[in-house]
């Protein structure tokens, strides 16, 4: 399919050169001093939370690949060992290895806000805030961070196979590594990697506010509509044909034939973000293998066997 607008130059090639993926180049004894450019919200008005889009530079000195991610010291003490650094958290990296501004010079990470409501009360406590994400989202261009990494090989792009297919399932930030995947399909010019298969990705959020990268997303799928489909599940606004909220594991179930036919051709598939929809999307699975006369247990493992399964989710 010709895209209607030319992709983007990306330098400097020779991040394509490396075989093996940048691992723990930064440890936590030992981080990287970043500086922040920039922190945008990416969510509208009606969206429960925040989440923010930041953008991080790393001068070219933490290098990573699609789909890994990178650790973030926040600044202060461990309030559980008074006297020592806070601890490392993870965040997926959002942009390709060339970043935001096709340069190798920055890394882009898709963060939730979190936020501590009291039980009984149901006030938001910000005593309780979470620690990270909520320094992350309040920072400003020009502050310095303190990075780790990169780490995480579970998610990285098979990229042997320049037609195969990926079905990508994210809730919330759970998106971040997929962005990243379909910049490097849709947006960027590599030469030694020319995207012509299918990516499909199944977008969990709760509501339309809440929809993450929305536009980029659309952007493909206007462009390139033989490589790329994309489907949102919106828990809030839309309900599945039970009735109840409209999850990620619904749409599957809707698309439920051609997804079987598409793994049983050696379509690699992801999951990110809440590891609470792990479980009922195994079920969704379960029962449409079962409707088909397949034991999902066997394909499961098959599907693991043959490195077609990639899960991520905390
Ligand atoms: P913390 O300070 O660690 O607190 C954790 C939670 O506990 C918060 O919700 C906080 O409100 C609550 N809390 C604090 N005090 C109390 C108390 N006294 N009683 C009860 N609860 C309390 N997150 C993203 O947003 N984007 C990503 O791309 C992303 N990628 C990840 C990738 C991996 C591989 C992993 C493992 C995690 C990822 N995460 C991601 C999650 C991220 O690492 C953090 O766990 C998250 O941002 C929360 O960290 P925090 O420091 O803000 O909260
Ligand atoms: P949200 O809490 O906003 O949830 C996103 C969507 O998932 C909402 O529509 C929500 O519906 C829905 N949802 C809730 N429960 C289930 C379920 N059991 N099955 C299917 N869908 C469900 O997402 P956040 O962005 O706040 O959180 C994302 C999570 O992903 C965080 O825990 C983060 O740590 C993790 N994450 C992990 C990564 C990794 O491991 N690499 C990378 C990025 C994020 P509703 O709220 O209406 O019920």
């Amino acid at each position: 399919q010709q895209a209607s607008k030319p992709k983007v130059a990306v330098s400097p090639l020779v991040l394509e050169d490396v075989e093996e993926p940048p691992l723990n180049l930064y440890k936590p004894k030992g981080p990287y001093t970043a500086t922040i450019l920039s922190v945008d919200r990416l969510v509208g008005p009606k969206a429960p939370g925040e989440t923010c889009h930041i953008v991080i530079d790393h001068g070219g000195n933490v290098p990573y690949w699609e789909g890994q991610s990178y650790g973030v010291i926040p600044p202060g003490e461990n309030p559980k060992k008074p006297g020592t650094p806070n601890n490392v958290r993870l965040y997926s990296i959002a942009s390709t290895r060339y970043g935001d501004f096709f340069d190798g010079k920055t890394a882009s990470l898709c963060v939730r806000r979190a936020v501590y409501y009291d039980p009984e009360t149901g006030e938001e406590d910000p005593s309780k805030k979470g620690v990270c994400s909520n320094f992350l989202c309040d920072s400003k261009p020009g502050d310095k961070i303190q990075i780790t990494g990169p780490s995480g090989k579970i998610m990285l792009l098979p990229e042997d196979d320049p037609n195969a297919t990926h079905i990508m399932i994210a809730t919330g930030t759970g998106v971040a590594p997929f962005r990243g995947y379909l910049r490097r399909m849709f947006m960027e010019n590599v030469p030694t990697f020319k995207f012509g298969g299918l990516a499909w990705l199944f977008l969990g959020v709760a509501n339309t506010d809440s929809l993450l990268y929305d536009d980029e997303f659309t952007k493909y799928l206007q462009e390139y509509p033989d490589n790329f489909r994309y489907d949102r599940a919106l828990s809030r606004e839309q309900k599945n044909q039970s009735g109840g909220k409209m999850y990620v594991q619904d749409k599957i179930e809707e698309y439920s034939d051609e997804v079987f036919k598409l793994l049983d051709n050696g379509a690699h598939i992801y999951f990110c973000g809440l590891k609470g929809m792990m479980p009922g999307i195994q079920d969704t699975l379960k029962r449409v293998a079962e409707q088909r006369g397949e034991n999902w247990e066997e394909k499961l493992s098959q599907l693991k066997k043959n490195k077609q399964w990639h899960v991520e989710m905390t």
